[in-house]
């Protein structure tokens, strides 16, 4: 009995990109990390003003104060808020 394998693994290619369409994308990066380091370190939520708190369970993850459900947030009279961030 002759056993044929078919393989069916497609050839991914990736975009290739320029220097200087990657130096672009390393800039914009960087760019917005800064921006979102700059909001951290400002201790206040760009969205509704609360505090910024540290999620602890991923570096760098930090999220509105009055991010969540109630009981979650820090002041459950104020409504919630979806701010968060990752900063590198
Ligand atoms: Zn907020």
């Amino acid at each position: 009995m002759e056993r044929t394998t078919h393989t069916n693994l497609k050839e991914t290619t990736m975009p290739r990109m320029t220097k200087a369409e990657k130096a672009k994308i390393a800039a914009e990066r960087q760019a917005r990390n800064e921006r979102e380091c700059a909001i951290v370190r400002g201790g206040n939520c760009p969205q509704c003003g609360a505090g910024i708190r540290r999620n602890l369970a991923l570096t760098g993850w930090f999220q509105c104060q009055q991010y969540g459900a109630v009981g979650f947030r820090k002041d459950s009279t104020k409504p919630s808020c979806s701010w968060q961030t990752f900063i590198e």
